[in-house]
């Protein structure tokens, strides 16, 4: 009972004392007057049944909150007020009590001090840790909006610039028409304005592909598909390069190539072609290129494998993310097939967009990056061997006959 008394005898002055020390502007300590009163009758009931837990609730209200604790301009966090409260407590029982009650109540609310102010550092860095993830929660937020606006600009944008392009891929055609045969150095010019304007459609339907894959709008018309067919135009397409740059294209048959399956024939051969004229892109000339795969069970994986420059680990995991070209970007030349030729950036984003659609996924193997030595990189693609269409009309149909292969 005595240590009640005691307690009882430096109450109004340890209040005040604390309030004082901590507080600044009078509208503050009164307020913090209170919630230091508050904090004495826990205080006391913790001294007096022996039992801290009861300065649990307050100090939870206090690290939770810490606006008026903070104290006007002082800046405490509630670590520096509880050694403060308990550093004062030495003060304030010497000038009230006698030297024998002191050091009495010294040693009955020490233990209880040090709780409290472990509890408030354990309480604050809880606080501070809810602050930082609600901090990230909405940093995370705010870049999710960005992309969403940007994904959504870069989508009008490519609409926007599709119109005129299609107005001067019309006049060219018909200036084409009309052109003299004889006047070949208008007919050359005219040839230069065509494959610009065609580089230009690629990259606008790239950046359009790319904000449907952003917005998960891409849609897949799953028709039949025999990858050996895909392989054979694929060829065909990219012959005439492959012999300027003296690069052999090597085109495997392997078990699955000639097997029938359900998936968007247009958008997997956009999805190979961009695999394939990069291989084309970052061989040196002379170098081969070779089409793959094998059976696995549910699935059917292609390997790409080039003897290029390679790419390093670490650009290995984000040459797949939107805009990531790996080159210097005011080096990046227009030639899309010449050796490292640059583009946007987007056709492996799109590549995997498109094969995710489908189910599947991609990555890419090298040893590294090397100019000189030229390593090699190998992109492997696992697509599901999906037999039945999605579309019930299309199943039917091919339930009731059996389509030949046709490569
Ligand atoms: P880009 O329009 O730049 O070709 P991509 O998305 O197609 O964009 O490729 C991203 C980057 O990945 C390229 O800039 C290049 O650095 C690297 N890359 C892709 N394919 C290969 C490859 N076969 N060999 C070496 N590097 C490659």
């Amino acid at each position: 009972m005595r240590i009640k008394t005691l307690l009882e005898k430096v109450r109004s002055a340890w209040i005040h004392r604390v309030a004082h020390d901590l507080a600044r502007g009078a509208g503050v300590r009164e307020n913090f007057e209170k919630e230091l009163s508050r904090f004495f009758s826990l205080f006391e009931q913790a001294a007096l049944t022996g039992d801290p837990s009861w300065l649990d609730p307050i100090l939870y209200d206090w690290a939770n909150a810490p606006t008026e604790t903070d104290i006007a301009e002082g800046q405490h966090n509630l670590s520096t007020i509880m050694s403060r409260a308990s550093a004062l407590t030495f003060d304030v029982a010497k000038e009230n009590l006698s030297l024998e009650e002191a050091l009495e109540l010294l040693s009955a609310t020490s233990a209880l001090f040090a709780y409290a102010l472990s509890k408030a550092a354990h309480y604050e860095s809880d606080t501070r840790v809810s602050h930082i993830s609600n901090e990230l929660a909405s940093i995370q937020q705010k870049l999710e909006q960005l992309d969403r606006s940007k994904s959504n600009f870069i989508s009008v944008a490519a609409h926007e610039l599709k119109t005129p392009l299609t107005l001067i891929e019309g006049y060219t055609s018909m200036m084409r028409d009309l052109l003299d045969k004889e006047n070949k150095s208008a007919g050359q010019l005219l040839e230069g304005v065509q494959n610009g304007v065609r580089r230009l459609r690629e990259i606008v339907d790239d950046m359009i592909d790319v904000s449907l894959i952003d917005n998960s709008l891409l849609s897949l018309n799953f028709q039949p598909l025999w990858l050996n067919n895909t392989f054979s135009l694929l060829q065909n397409e990219l012959l005439e390069i492959c012999n300027v740059r003296q690069l052999t294209l090597d085109v495997r048959a392997f078990l699955g190539s000639d097997q029938l399956i359900f998936a968007d024939p247009e958008r997997i051969y956009q999805a190979l072609r961009n695999v394939l004229t990069n291989a084309i892109k970052y061989t040196p000339d002379k170098g081969t290129i070779s089409i793959d795969g094998r059976l696995l069970p549910g699935f059917i994986e292609i390997t790409v494998a080039d003897t290029g420059i390679g790419i390093s680990d670490k650009d290995q995991s984000v040459i797949f993310d939107k805009f990531r070209q790996l080159g210097e970007a005011s080096l990046h030349s227009s030639g899309k097939t010449k050796f490292k030729g640059g583009g946007p950036g987007l056709g492996l984003p799109i590549t995997r967009g498109i094969i995710e659609a489908h189910g599947g996924t991609i990555w890419v193997d090298s040893p590294g990056y090397d100019e000189k030595a030229c390593p090699g990189s190998t992109f492997h693609i696992l697509l599901p061997d999906r037999s039945e269409a999605t579309d019930p009309k299309v199943a039917k149909l091919f339930r009731d006959q059996t389509l030949p292969n046709t490569p």
